[in-house]
């Protein structure tokens, strides 16, 4: 049976002393997790303090986002092995702030992703679509484009521990949820591709998080669908009371 996995997307928000405090506050009341694995992603800068503040907890850490070369004359990178040095298990990539804001392609996403097996640390990769392609229609064949892409090239052993995240894009920071259905489907979808390419028991092992304006009272409902096995979430992580609101509704 596939555990349930949520994590928070801290985006750039926080200062150092939030940081801290926020992860504190969640280390001392996230206990007795059972089936429910929780990171938390802040910005690169407070990873090593934040790592710190939760060591000995059941919370993770992750980065949300990495370079896909070890080392060299990268000015500004970080590298898969600087986020494990300082306590990072999961890197988000490939997110839609990345992919639309910054220009990230699916060819850069997996270069990343490859990278980041290669190391050690547990990919959290993203995929959604935008609102004008759900209107028309595109949403699966957009879902797939980007798996084949992003996600090209794994081993059978790499492609079960990688998180896939489906976060359409007119959700994420909108306040507009997915329906449960539309979340469900194209998360069915995404472990139809997986069997396909791989085979079914594999795709029954993949961890598919929902992304997308997840909060305390849309999370049950949202969590209680056979495919959804997690949450990725952004606004409502920056609140220990939110995220942890969510969390209950995974263990619900
Ligand atoms: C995200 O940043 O991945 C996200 C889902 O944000 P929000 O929960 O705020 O929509």
């Amino acid at each position: 049976m596939r555990r349930m996995f949520i994590a928070g997307n801290w985006k750039m928000h926080t200062d150092r002393v939030s940081a801290v405090a926020l992860a504190e506050s969640l280390a001392d009341q996230s206990t007795s997790l059972g089936h429910v694995d929780l990171a938390i992603c802040p910005p690169f800068v407070y990873l090593d303090a934040v790592a710190r503040a939760i060591a000995g907890s059941e919370l993770a850490v992750g980065a949300q986002n990495m370079y896909h070369e070890d080392s060299g004359a990268y000015t500004g990178e970080v590298s898969a092995a600087m986020l494990l040095d300082v306590g990072c298990k999961y890197v988000i990539l490939g997110h839609s702030e990345r992919r639309h804001l910054l220009g990230e392609t699916d060819e850069m996403v997996n270069r990343k992703l490859l990278a980041a097996h290669r190391a050690g640390l547990a990919p959290i990769v993203c995929v959604g679509e935008l609102l004008e392609q759900r209107e028309a229609g595109q949403t699966l064949e957009v879902i797939r484009t980007q798996f084949e892409g992003s996600l090209a090239g794994l081993s059978d052993e790499q492609m079960a521990r990688t998180v896939i995240a489906y976060e359409p894009v007119w959700a994420i920071g909108t306040g507009k949820v997915a329906t449960p259905d539309q979340a469900q489907e194209v998360h069915a979808d995404l472990r139809k591709i997986i069997a396909g390419r791989y085979n079914e028991q594999l795709a029954e092992k993949v961890v598919i998080q929902y992304g997308g304006s997840v909060k305390p009272d849309n999370a049950a409902e949202l969590l209680g669908r056979p495919d959804i096995d997690g949450a990725l979430v952004g606004g409502a992580a920056l609140k220990a009371e939110s995220f942890l609101g969510i969390v209950a509704g995974a263990k619900a």
